[in-house]
């Protein structure tokens, strides 16, 4: 029997990538748990992470903590609202509360990728909507699997990512030009 049969993943398991993000609390404790609470779940093997990243809060709520952030890939035979649902446990188990739309939390966990399936539906979007637009996803993704498609966007991890990087280049210089212009209308 492979560990992986002895975890009960077996044929047709699928690879799936997690996000996760914590700014409240002991993070690295809490993420560190998290991590544990889904290698130990039944139907979960072969769990690999990426380093952790500090991140700025980004969105509506800027004034809170720093995040630490990163991204877990794994096998499973879970399917994909199981899988959620066992996620929404893990964040539930650590204190999670949720209160404000983006605001601080313990631990979030986002379900990126499972294998290239397409799922939209009212409890459950994957690939993860907003995924292809945060640094903090895709950096850690870059670490685990360059190669890995965006089905939803055809697109390589890499490819996405330096297309972020660009957008937000082409953006900032945008902006530059904007206020350059408006200082010679005001002056
Ligand atoms: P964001 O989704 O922008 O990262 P968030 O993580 O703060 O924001 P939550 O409050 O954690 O959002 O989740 C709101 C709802 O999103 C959940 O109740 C869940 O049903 C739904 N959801 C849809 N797609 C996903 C997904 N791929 N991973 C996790 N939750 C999802
Ligand atoms: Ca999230
Ligand atoms: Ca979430």
């Amino acid at each position: 029997m492979t560990t992986e049969e002895a975890r009960g993943v077996g044929a047709g398991a699928s690879t799936v990538f997690v996000g996760f993000g914590s700014n409240l609390g002991d993070s690295r404790a809490i993420v560190q748990n998290a991590l544990e609470r889904l290698a130990s779940t039944p139907q979960i093997s072969s769990l690999q992470s990426s380093s952790f990243y500090v991140t700025a809060p980004v969105g509506f709520s800027t004034n809170q903590p720093a995040y630490l952030n990163g991204v877990v890939r794994f096998r499973t035979n879970l399917p994909p609202h199981d899988l959620l649902d066992r996620l929404q446990q893990i964040e539930l188990e650590l204190g999670r509360e949720r209160k404000t739309f983006w605001g601080a939390r313990t631990i979030d966990l986002d379900l990126l990728l499972y294998d290239a399936a397409v799922i939209n539906d009212s409890r459950l979007i994957v690939p993860h909507p907003r995924m292809h637009w945060r640094l903090f996803v895709l950096d850690p993704m870059l670490e685990l699997a360059p190669d890995v498609v965006i089905p939803t966007l055809r697109l390589t991890i890499r490819e996405t990512r330096e297309l972020l990087l660009w957008n937000q280049r082409f953006h900032s210089q945008f902006v530059r030009a904007l206020n350059v212009c408006n200082a010679a209308t005001v002056t």
